[in-house]
């Protein structure tokens, strides 16, 4: 039985604010204003559409609005995977067909580069290594899915994707009891808040207007509410992801799940001579409730899986403090994994929540009739998407304001794509939790037995989920 280290800082945000710091605050809100676009949220979501925004219209007057401070959400928790994988594409494939879902698809393949080429032009560093995304299977029912999974990859266009024997991938990685891999080059390791803030400081510099601390009650046509004052604007965009559920009217939009996150102490060579991990690959594996980890610009591993999934209400986590118990079993995840790391300090465990639609699919959209727009609902994908969704929405803007045309980004078909909403509670507490109880179990059957198929149970709570 692991335990938790005493000296494990839990909370504070993220340990990626221990290590870079906050920057000073930014002024609230002075008082009534009116603009041309006005941001609700500064994640990754509201600084890109900030940014490609302000690129493609310098004259326009654009307005962040901040409850806390830029990256207080999950785009300052995150575990850092840069990479192309995106919610809802086989749904989209098929509402829509398979050619749509695959253009989604090749769109979210250049997002990465995208990313990566901007921060090396904007000077943003980032700590960002592009060594792709390694997935592994560790028990038979896994390794099925692996290779299902790789299959619709190559599928959906992904060519040089690259299937692992057990060695191929114990050669890039070495974790315990692998059965094999897939690895794709679309894929990097970031330090979430450094990108943050390189972005932060970025839009600021091109004259977008950023206040932080000031809560946004409600979003209507043409205006947002705070209790500083309203700011009215042609277009209100709300990129609130997991906290939406705060603004008026929003309760049932998208559920706000939890993810969780540990970091061990830098790790010493002698461990990562066991690990290998030269490639600094992200890290992922194929179980119902998955994990996700990297290797550190400064050698710790940072490991992250969801933990209790959802609070009643749809609250959120007092400042990503999480449980002592999520925190052990975090702790456990990663010396199953990596038995070479068992001998290393837990530094820091945090949470985050991150915005489920009912459908389990990202979209953007825009109401040209009222100017209000959003994106997000990226499940646990949203590193990478946020920057296709704050291009999509410049474009459908310049659309709507006569300023451009129908690009190859307004025809994705998770433009306008519509959603119902979340059961009331307690219906969705309960079938949140029963969900991810079903997850559990089933991944303890694969891991005790040796079928090489999907434990029914698992099975019927994707179907019935809509997962
Ligand atoms: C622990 C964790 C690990 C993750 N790991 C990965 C990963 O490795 N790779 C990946 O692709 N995705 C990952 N995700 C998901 C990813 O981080 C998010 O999808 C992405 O950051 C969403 O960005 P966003 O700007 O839309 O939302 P957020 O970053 O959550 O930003 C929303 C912002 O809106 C503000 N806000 C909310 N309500 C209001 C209001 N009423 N008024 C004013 N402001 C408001 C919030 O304070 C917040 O700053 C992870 C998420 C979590 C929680």
């Amino acid at each position: 039985m692991t335990t938790v280290s005493r000296t494990t800082v839990n909370g504070g945000v993220s340990f990626w604010y221990a290590q870079s710091g906050r920057p000073a605050p930014r002024d609230p809100l002075p008082g009534d204003t009116t603009v041309d676009v006005c941001i609700v949220g500064g994640g990754y979501t509201g600084l890109w559409t900030a940014y490609y925004l302000k690129k493609a219209l310098p004259s326009l007057r654009i307005t962040v609005l901040e409850q806390q401070f830029c990256g207080y959400g999950a785009s300052g928790r995150n575990g850092g995977w840069l990479y192309n994988g995106i919610a809802g594409r086989g749904r989209y494939a098929r509402l829509h067909g398979h050619d749509a879902a695959a253009a989604l698809q090749h769109a979210m393949n250049r997002t990465v580069d995208e990313v990566v080429q901007v921060a090396a032009a904007e000077g943003i560093e980032a700590e960002i290594h592009q060594g792709g995304v390694l997935e592994v299977a560790y028990t038979p029912a896994q390794l099925a899915r692996l290779l299902a999974f790789h299959a619709q990859e190559v599928g959906f266009g992904e060519h040089d994707r690259q299937l692992l024997s057990a060695a191929e991938s114990a050669q890039r990685i070495k974790v315990a009891g692998t059965l094999g891999g897939t690895w794709t080059p679309h894929g990097a390791r970031i330090h979430p808040v450094k990108l943050l803030q390189g972005l932060a400081s970025v839009v600021e510099r091109l004259g977008v207007v950023v206040h932080e601390s000031t809560a946004v009650t409600e979003i209507g046509p043409r205006r947002a509410v705070t209790p500083h004052g309203t700011v009215r604007a042609d277009y209100v965009l709300r990129c609130t992801e997991g906290f939406t559920a705060s603004v008026r009217g929003q309760k049932r939009t998208w559920l706000p799940m939890n993810s969780s996150m540990v970091v061990t102490e830098p790790l010493p060579p002698e461990v990562w001579d066991e690990i290998g991990w030269q490639g600094r690959e992200t890290l992922g594996d194929m179980a119902h409730a998955y994990m996700y980890a990297q290797r550190t610009a400064d050698d710790r591993i940072a490991i992250g899986g969801r933990g209790v999934p959802y609070r009643f209400g749809s609250r959120v986590d007092n400042d990503g403090r999480t449980q002592a118990a999520t925190i052990a079993a975090l702790r456990e995840l990663l010396v199953r994994f990596f038995p070479a790391a068992a001998g290393a300090a837990i530094d820091h465990a945090w949470s985050g929540v991150l915005g489920v639609p009912r459908d389990w699919c990202a979209a953007v959209e825009l109401d040209r009739s009222t100017g209000l727009g959003s994106a997000g609902g990226y499940v646990g994908s949203g590193v990478a998407t946020a920057n296709l969704a704050a291009r999509t929405l410049r474009d459908l803007i310049r659309l709507d304001s006569g300023e451009g045309r129908a690009t190859e980004l307004t025809a994705l078909p998770w433009v306008n794509h519509p959603v119902r909403r979340w059961e009331p509670e307690p219906f969705r507490w309960i079938g949140v939790h029963g969900l991810y109880a079903v997850y559990r179990g089933a991944d303890r059957r694969e891991l005790s037995g040796a079928r090489a198929s999907t434990d029914w149970a698992a099975r019927l709570a994707d179907r019935v989920s809509g997962r």
